[in-house]
């Protein structure tokens, strides 16, 4: 039994337990996986010094990963270290002393006074100096890599956002995704370009390019001071008749209404979105 980085160890029979403290970062798999090694190892020794352990031994976890893993068959490089351990340990005791070792799950936090005491132990064990001498197999640090650049990223997109990607960071942010937005659909890649640029707030009409200096005025062709996104699909004269059509589409789809494309992409409502981007 084990948490995070403690491992308990308890043998019942006996009243004998003891901990050990697993240098941090390591998961709480290779905790598990460590105790019950640790088990093994004991069982070992004591058998090497010769004492009557009985012929037959039984051990539990809590940790189903673990129990499974230790069954599984399958050796590859991503085998957890200790798991490879404890496969080595069980078959070198049957050969040699003809035990019969038998793993079992047991149910955590179920009021087993030998797991729960195991616990005890755990967490006794997390609480220490852990003993850098323990290895961490090194897919441990994996998932830890994985958040901590998932941070930083994060990190930089906010303070970035102060003078960049303003729009996108107002209406599209969200730091809770991590998934893009078009995982979620199927449409043609000048749809997703589309959107892209509107969240980007990056796109081929006056507002933006004159915003980037591309040229000198942001007015509309029809006159209009500034010719940006919102103001092509819902107002711009010069689109009345291509309008006029988008306006019996969104009708007969029951979607019609005047708003923010900001606000529409914001909802993820492609449904509407497609049609305008037909327009
Ligand atoms: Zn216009």
């Amino acid at each position: 039994m084990s948490n995070a980085t403690g491992s308990g160890i308890v043998f019942e029979e006996r009243n004998e337990a003891f901990y050990v403290s697993l240098p941090s970062h390591s998961s709480s798999f290779t905790a598990e996986a460590f105790a019950v090694k640790a088990a093994l190892e004991k069982v070992e020794y004591e058998k090497a010094q010769g004492k009557n352990i009985g012929n037959s031994i039984l051990i539990l976890s809590d940790c189903q990963s673990v129990l499974k893993a230790i069954k599984n068959n399958r050796l590859d490089v991503y085998k957890n270290r200790y798991i490879l351990d404890i496969r080595r340990r069980h078959f070198k005791l049957k050969r040699e002393y003809g035990l019969t070792i038998v793993f079992g799950w047991i149910p955590a936090h179920c009021g087993y006074v030998g797991n729960e005491a195991a616990d005890l132990m755990a967490r006794i064990g997390a609480q220490g100096e852990a003993d850098e001498s323990i290895e961490v197999p090194i897919l441990d640090y994996r998932s830890l890599f994985k958040q901590e650049s998932w941070q930083r990223t994060q990190e930089v997109i906010v303070r970035e956002s102060g003078y960049k990607g303003k729009v996108y960071f107002n209406y599209f942010y969200d730091k809770n995704k991590k998934k893009p937005w078009f995982q979620k659909i199927k449409a043609d890649r000048y749809f997703y370009s589309f959107v892209n640029r509107i969240q980007a707030n990056h796109y081929n009409l006056g507002e933006s390019l004159a915003r980037k200096g591309f040229i000198d005025s942001s007015e509309c062709e029809c006159g209009h001071e500034k010719e940006d996104i919102n103001h092509v699909i819902w107002q711009c004269s010069i689109y009345d008749r291509q309008r006029e059509r988008m306006g019996e589409e969104l009708v007969k789809r029951g979607i019609a209404g005047t708003e923010a494309i900001e606000v529409i992409i914001q909802r993820e409502d492609w449904f509407k979105l497609g049609v305008i981007y037909n327009f």
